[in-house]
């Protein structure tokens, strides 16, 4: 086997480099647009009364059942800018809650 790189295979190589790194991070900002890695709930900056409605209702951000979603809850208004961001929830008197986040509460019109 030839151990000798051409020039052209090192030319080669190193645009690969810098355009596998541009679709690492381009595949980083898809994630972070969808929902998975957005964090609409502090607790550090929620009152205990508010803290203490998301404990006992067991909301957590990010849905263990896809259907099931705050997006598909009757108590959840989109984000008010229109985007996929942080929307709100009637059951936490309008506070912040992720679109992919869950509690108990969760209920469809029927
Ligand atoms: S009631 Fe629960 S599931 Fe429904 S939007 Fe509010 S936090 Fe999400």
């Amino acid at each position: 086997m030839d151990k000798k790189l051409s020039r052209r295979t090192v030319l080669l190589r190193g645009l690969q480099l810098p355009m596998l790194g541009g679709a690492v991070a381009a595949l980083a900002a898809c994630e972070s647009d969808s929902g998975d890695s957005l964090v609409c709930a502090d607790p550090a900056s929620m009152s205990s009364a508010q803290e203490s409605v998301r404990r006992t209702l067991k909301y957590t951000e990010i849905s263990s059942d896809p259907a099931k979603t705050c997006a598909a809850c009757e108590f959840f208004h989109v984000a008010k800018d229109g985007t996929d961001g942080c929307g709100t929830c009637e059951m936490f008197s309008g506070e912040p809650v992720n679109p992919q986040g869950h509690c108990d509460s969760w209920s469809v019109d029927s």
